[in-house]
């Protein structure tokens, strides 16, 4: 399943073809992926030009001269794939410009596309509620004091909120909280002030370093199918349970379930 890093890969790869070029063709090739596609979306495309790419929380934007922009989601299963040798029966949405093709392929569809204002973005119903991001200049220690104080709940299901950060994920709130050497259970408004301060940049380092890991897949992306968005990253608690701690503490990395999903930590150095 993308998490941030991934997609930010994927607007990374995008934006070294789409930026700036105009869309001379856009193909629906079914009525819908998670969600239908917005009414009007193949007019509103067609012949607009490109002006930038971004991303906020795990959706990528595409800016357009129109003033429109272009959200996707990746859902579970969703790539781009750039000049595909052959279309995909997954291929739903492609976008041709005068050099290249770029194909929304997604065999599970819980991807899905909208077009939305710019001048609106920050309202669009995800963004409206959203924190912060993770590797901006507002996921603070104290951002994160704020949010946290008097709560009851594990820290790890709070870092999962996106009200409270935007567009964290398991693999990583995993690896942050063992990079700052706190526990997952903890109450979130028991973490000190200390351990919120070694939080911040953990979680900014493992995003970053996946990033740079992405972006070393990107640059042999010149395969034949030419797909974005997917690369093995080292990883230091996760999925690694019963494995010896990398801090050779003597720890063991240990999984729990928390609401429902998997956390992975050691015990011997989160605390
Ligand atoms: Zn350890």
């Amino acid at each position: 399943m993308p998490e941030l890093p991934e997609v930010e890969t994927t607007v990374r790869g995008l934006a070294r073809h789409l930026e700036g070029a105009r869309i001379e063709r856009v193909a629906l090739n079914r009525p819908d992926m998670r969600f239908p596609f917005p009414e009007g979306l193949v007019q509103a495309l067609t012949g607009a030009r490109v002006t930038g790419l971004g991303r906020r929380a795990k959706y990528g934007l595409v800016h357009t001269d129109r003033a429109t922009t272009l959200v996707f989601h990746l859902g579970m299963s969703g790539r781009w794939r750039i000049d595909p040798g052959a279309c995909d029966k997954h291929d739903h949405f492609e976008l041709d410009t005068a050099g290249h093709r770029f194909a929304l392929c997604d065999p599970r569809r819980f991807g899905f596309v909208d077009l939305v204002d710019t001048a609106a973005l920050a309202r669009w119903p995800a963004f409206a509620a959203m924190g912060p991001e993770p590797l901006g200049p507002g996921l603070t220690p104290q951002h994160l004091r704020l949010a946290f104080a008097g709560r009851k709940q594990a820290i790890k299901l709070l870092l999962l909120d996106q009200r409270i950060v935007a567009g964290l994920g398991n693999i990583y709130v995993c690896e942050a909280l063992f990079r700052a050497r706190i526990d997952p259970r903890k109450a979130a408004g028991a973490v000190s002030a200390r351990a919120l301060a070694r939080l911040v940049p953990a979680i900014r380092e493992v995003l970053e370093q996946a990033i740079g890991d992405g972006g070393s897949t990107l640059r042999d992306f010149a395969r034949p199918d030419g797909e974005l968005g997917y690369f093995a990253t080292r990883f230091a608690v996760y999925d690694r349970e019963g494995l010896r701690c990398a801090r050779d503490d003597g720890g063991t990395i240990r999984r729990i379930v928390q609401g429902g999903r998997s956390s992975w930590y050691c015990p011997k150095c989160q605390k």
